[in-house]
């Protein structure tokens, strides 16, 4: 795991890994043996994953979980997806065009594959019985064990607020309530969630240990990582909705060009694929791979002595080209009127139904079920 992942480069892709990292090694490994009990069994395993409504989706969504969310739903994983809407406010003081956020994110889910009729699509405000979760699942955790997320510590240096307001403190443990209403087992999620995923195992294990030992009631889930964990934005950190960086998937043909021309570089002409040294080169040409269906080395070696320039033209066209008909569908959904709201009145009942099943079970097992 990560200490800081604003400094941390892009991951090679499982298939052209040379990393002589042991650690980087392992996670490789046991994703992969994830990868092949999912295929083997499907019916195994429920995803929860989620985005906060603080803008529109990006192509660090988009390969980072997006494309796995779409995947494991095609092979018939259950699957549920959150608009994190309480989330906005860790590090802001009022959600600002949240209806519009709103729709615009379900909007983006619908424009890359999510089916609302296999996945259920909610926001969290609207489940109160999942929000009820939060309390024993604040008391299971420490206040220094929150301190030393890093994930937490990244996102605070980069609020809008002056001072750390407790929600944000205690975003992973309302994370965990997101993903353990459900009993998801599956989080595909980019890599600057897995130390907020640790929180989520923690808390599921000890309040099995404490109020339900030996049933299990809760699963501890685990971390799914795409090839792109950690895509790059256009100023070098982690491509993200409230940074400026991000080429987002509605923004059109012209936008995109104009975003990748000025995304950061380095000052060594030829290109290659080395994510450790040149992370900033290396995302753009993982960019390309990803959208191509590439290998990274092979799109850096044909781009060579092109430099930069012809990197960038390459990583515009193939991006536009990859998102042409996701653009096309985000745009025909927009002109269905009522559409996204009818989605998530269906979506905030069935996730209502489960979190109400769940928080009975979690009463019966405090024994607070008057
Ligand atoms: P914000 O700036 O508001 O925090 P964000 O761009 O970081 O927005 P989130 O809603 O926090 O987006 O994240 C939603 C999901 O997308 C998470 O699973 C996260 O790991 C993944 N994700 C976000 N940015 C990237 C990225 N640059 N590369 C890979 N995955 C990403
Ligand atoms: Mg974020």
């Amino acid at each position: 795991m990560q200490n800081h992942p604003e400094h941390t480069p892009a991951d090679a892709p499982k298939t052209t890994s040379s990393s002589g990292d042991g650690a980087a090694a392992d996670a490789t490994a046991r994703n992969d043996a994830l990868e092949r009990q999912i295929l083997a069994d499907p019916g195994r395993f429920r995803v929860l994953t989620g985005d906060r409504p603080t803008g529109l989706l990006h192509l660090g969504h988009y390969f980072g979980t997006l494309q796995n969310r779409v995947r494991l739903q095609e092979i018939g994983v259950e699957s549920f997806v959150l608009v994190a809407d309480y989330q906005v406010l860790t590090d802001r003081d009022v959600a600002e065009n949240l209806p519009e956020s709103v729709e615009g994110l379900v909007l983006d889910y619908l424009a890359v594959g999510i089916d609302p009729a296999r996945t259920t699509i909610f926001t969290h405000s609207t489940v109160a019985a999942l929000n009820q979760l939060l309390l024993p699942f604040l008391s299971l955790v420490s206040v220094a064990e929150l301190g030393r997320n890093p994930t937490v510590k990244d996102e605070i240096a980069h609020s809008r607020q002056s001072a750390v307001s407790g929600l944000m403190f205690t975003y992973p443990v309302h994370q965990a309530a997101d993903i353990l209403f459900c009993k998801a087992n599956l989080v595909p999620v980019g890599q600057d969630q897995l130390p907020h995923l640790e929180v989520t195992r923690t808390i599921a294990r000890r309040f099995n240990s404490r109020y339900a030992p030996g049933s299990a009631l809760f699963p501890e889930p685990e971390a799914l990582l795409s090839a792109a964990p950690l895509l790059l934005g256009t100023d070098g950190g982690k491509m993200s909705k409230s940074r400026g960086n991000a080429v987002a998937l509605a923004d059109d043909a012209d936008q995109t060009a104009r975003l990748i021309r000025g995304a950061k570089t380095d000052s060594t002409r030829h290109i290659t694929y080395e994510p450790a040294t040149r992370p900033e080169v290396s995302s753009l040409v993982l960019l390309a791979a990803m959208c191509t269906g590439r290998d990274p080395r092979a799109v850096a070696e044909e781009i060579g002595a092109g430099g930069a320039g012809m990197l960038k033209r390459t990583v515009t066209e193939a991006v536009n080209e990859h998102l042409a008909p996701i653009r096309a569908r985000r745009a025909a959904y927009a002109r269905e009127r009522g559409f996204v709201r009818t989605i998530l009145r269906e979506g905030n009942e069935r996730a209502n139904a489960v979190a109400e099943a769940t928080l009975d079970e979690v009463r019966r097992a405090m024994k607070t079920a008057y």
